[in-house]
């Protein structure tokens, strides 16, 4: 879909052939004081209320108001195996078999456990390469693990950066890192999509060269699950996590994901930080067991998980397996498409965009970067009613998103834009 055109009624035409379009419906469309809706572009950072989601958290509610203790076997979706009923469209969307994938805690944590068990050092291969750019949680958690390992930051973290005078990260420097130090190299964790500049990079490449080392290898899929499809079981990834609340809409602060791949489901000797939930489901109750882990990725669960939570995401998979991933994926690269076609129109040089232009090596997200022009360029357009974010020095970030935003959405904030750049 190249040939758009930079007018209303073409953005109304998208809207109406749209198979995608009525799922706006199913959210909470913020509103400007005047009453009128927000142009949200910020699902990156929090997705959407769906409308289902107070139904989904009301039964929970009812059935402990009823059923008290109960409810772990007796409530309408039981407490005790709740995690599981997220298990199968959570593993759809992320491209994962049910067993290589489990909803728990928050995503900086799941990173920590994962790092637990697959960052394993030794005296000569010890190394952590991330992105140079990467969110700020992953790095202290990166450079926390070395130091755990008493390892020195300064000599076990490898950066992965853009070239001077570059935003985006090469492949071809990341296989330079490893040719050069590729033996002493332990783990690559790489975040993806990046969240400033939202560059997506190739997770199955990455994997494939990492493993030639004889690395392992993680993901941090914050800004990729819900968003891009990672295909993380053919990739041959050793890990993954994420977080529910951006891309995945299941609310402030909701628990997050894990994937272990299936070649590590019975690896009983693998170390990991151990908690009852992880422990074989039917001696669970006799407490007094040797740790005996659940096969696949559930074996890596602490604790019995918030019911409330898990109830939001439930919600939001819902949603999504409705529409159906490959769907919301295509409808993000023509919406996604739109957006970078209208800012290029505008053709004024205060404005540069960052993100990759290839629609592979991108989801939902453009980020622009202000030259000469200030963060009030920013406040300008939240007061206008567009909903974006800001992340210093110098950049917004603008993420369509298929299940609420539409044509209109996006060709309204670039005139929005326009305007104030005038
Ligand atoms: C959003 C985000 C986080 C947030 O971590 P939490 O543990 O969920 O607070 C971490 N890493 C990346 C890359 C993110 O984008």
């Amino acid at each position: 879909m190249t040939n758009y055109k930079n007018t209303l009624e073409f953005a109304k035409e998208l809207d109406q052939l749209d198979p995608l379009a009525d799922f706006r419906n199913q959210f909470h469309i913020p509103k400007n004081q005047d009453g009128t809706e927000q142009i949200y572009l910020c699902g990156n950072s929090l997705g959407l209320q769906p409308k289902k989601t107070k139904e989904y958290l009301q039964e929970e509610l009812n059935d402990w108001a009823n059923l008290g203790v109960e409810g772990h076997t007796e409530a309408k979706h039981p407490w005790m195996p709740y995690h599981e009923f997220l298990t199968e469209k959570m593993a759809k969307i992320v491209g994962a078999k049910p067993t290589e994938v489990v909803m728990m805690n928050t995503l900086s944590v799941n990173l920590h456990l994962m790092m637990v068990s697959f960052y394993r050092p030794t005296t000569k291969k010890y190394k952590i390469v991330i992105e140079s750019d990467a969110f700020p949680s992953d790095k202290y958690a990166v450079e926390s693990q070395l130091k755990l390992h008493d390892i020195d930051p300064k000599d076990g973290l490898v950066l992965w950066k853009p070239r001077e005078g570059e935003e985006l990260c090469r492949y071809e420097d990341l296989e330079k890192i490893m040719q050069e130090q590729g033996d002493e190299v332990a783990l690559l964790m790489i975040g993806t999509t990046n969240y400033y500049t939202g560059q997506s990079f190739p997770i199955k490449k990455i994997t494939q060269l990492g493993h030639q080392y004889n690395c392992k290898v993680g993901f941090d899929l914050a800004h990729g699950a819900g968003n891009i499809q990672p295909q993380l079981h053919e990739s041959g990834a050793d890990f993954a996590v994420w977080c529910s609340y951006k891309y995945l809409n299941s609310g402030p602060g909701s628990v997050g994901g894990c994937f272990v791949h299936e070649k590590h489901a019975n690896d009983a000797n693998l170390k990991r930080f151990a908690g009852w939930w992880g422990h074989n489901k039917s001696t669970r109750f006799n407490m007094r067991h040797e740790f005996d882990p659940i096969p696949g990725a559930e074996g890596w669960q602490l604790s019995n998980p918030p019911i409330l939570s898990m109830a939001a995401i439930r919600a939001s998979l819902d949603i999504f397996d409705k529409a159906g991933f490959d769907n919301i994926r295509e409808k993000a690269i023509k919406l996604t498409g739109f957006l970078e076609y209208l800012l290029l129109e505008i053709k004024d040089e205060r404005i540069e965009m960052i993100t990759p232009t290839n629609p592979q090596e991108r989801g939902s997200q453009i980020s622009i970067k202000l030259k000469g022009a200030t963060k009030q360029l920013f406040d300008d357009l939240m007061k206008a009613g567009v909903i974006s974010d800001w992340r210093e020095p110098n950049v917004i970030r603008l993420a369509p998103i298929s299940l609420y935003n539409s044509y209109q959405d996006v060709y309204k904030m670039v005139q929005i834009l326009k305007k104030l750049l005038k």
